[in-house]
């Protein structure tokens, strides 16, 4: 199996190993060791500000979007929401079940962010911001220079989903000015799915210290509080959380973000500059390293990802709804190289031959 999807993907060596092991207890100090240094490689690799704090939630990436949405706003706040796809439409329908106050910035699928689309917002009373950094489903990466600007300048409160661009394209907490970074293990991370983590900035912490919140699962006061000796409230999924310290440990020894990032520019480039030869477009006008986006005219998306599967055993990501027939993506994150972007572009040579492109 080759997988080019955008999540789960590909596992190191290291990480598979651990997870053919038996799953220990984990009300340990050891296992409190491996959840304190987690903490520690994510604050730093998201670039969290001094006294900002890690939390780990079993749950996909959504867990976290809607715990950072329960936790951070209330019916008081007024929240800007960026949608552009699949992803942006689940922070609106998330604020919608919560009855936080809130307004879409629709964009069409595709495009990006520009100035001309906050102009609206400024000096209007916003408190909130939610924004997917890449939004997976169209591979837009929006501006994060722009987004924190305009936050700052009218003192927003910044919530950053960066579950599939975090390691594949730059982001610094500090710098953007983000008061929670969200991501999951399932990309970048390069794990199984099931694990989610919110890093904190202190002014998020204190936000969750006064917030009400009616769940006893999603409440992030508990789980700070565990956190404060690297505990988690209920049984966390230890096994994925040991394949999370291996991977973080993995990044740090071979250069930190930035080394991860730059592998991912690397890898995407590589891909782009081949890919022109076939009858696709490249939908993102402002491409993530994370996932290349291609529209496919009159050949049917779907038929593509059907047959590279069975007939190849390599897999795409196709796209869902009214997009299923017309966009199929294609992930550089997780364990892959040039050489697998040459297998799966002999393969669209190979459908092109028999007359399938
Ligand atoms: C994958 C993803 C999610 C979360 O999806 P889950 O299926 O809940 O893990 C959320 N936002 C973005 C931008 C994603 O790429």
């Amino acid at each position: 199996m080759l997988n080019f999807s955008v999540g789960p993907v590909q596992s190191s060596a290291g990480v598979r190993a651990i997870g053919a092991e038996q799953v220990p207890y984990f009300r340990t100090p050891e296992f409190s060791k491996v959840m304190l240094e987690n903490e520690a490689m994510m604050k730093e690799l998201a670039g969290a500000p001094e006294g900002s704090r890690a939390v780990f939630l079993t749950g996909s990436g959504t867990a976290s979007m809607e715990a950072a949405v329960m936790n951070c706003f209330t019916p008081s706040d007024r929240v800007l929401v960026v949608n552009g796809g699949s992803f942006g439409e689940r922070f609106a329908q998330i604020c919608a079940i919560h009855g936080i106050p809130h307004t879409e910035i629709r964009l069409p699928f595709g495009k990006a962010l520009k100035e001309e689309h906050l102009a609206p917002y400024e000096e209007a009373g916003y408190t909130g911001f939610l924004v997917n950094v890449d939004e997976t489903s169209s591979g837009v990466l929006y501006d994060l220079d722009l987004i924190g600007a305009f936050c700052k300048r009218n003192g927003i409160f910044l919530i950053c989903d960066c579950i599939s661009s975090f390691l594949t394209d730059p982001f610094c907490m500090k710098e953007n000015g983000a008061a929670v970074m969200i991501t999951g293990s399932q990309k970048a991370l390069a794990c199984p799915p099931g694990i989610s983590v919110l890093v904190l900035a202190p002014e998020a912490v204190a936000r969750i210290e006064e917030t009400e919140v009616k769940s006893l699962y999603f409440d992030l006061k508990s789980a700070l509080k565990n956190m404060d000796r690297g505990q988690t409230p209920f049984t966390p999924a230890v096994g994925i959380l040991l394949q999370i310290h291996e991977r973080l440990t993995e990044i740090m020894e071979h250069g930190g973000a930035e080394a991860e990032i730059a592998r991912c520019a690397r890898l995407s480039a590589y891909f782009r500059e081949r890919i022109g030869a076939f009858p696709f477009t490249l939908i993102s006008e402002a491409p993530t390293n994370a996932v290349t986006t291609l529209g496919t005219g009159d050949i049917s998306a779907s038929g593509i990802f059907r047959i590279l599967k069975d007939v190849y055993g390599i897999w795409v990501c196709p796209n869902g709804g009214e997009l299923a027939e017309k966009v199929f993506r294609v992930g550089h994150l997780g364990d892959l190289n040039e050489e697998d972007y040459d297998t799966l572009l002999a393969a669209l040579a190979d459908l092109q031959k028999r007359g399938l492109l």
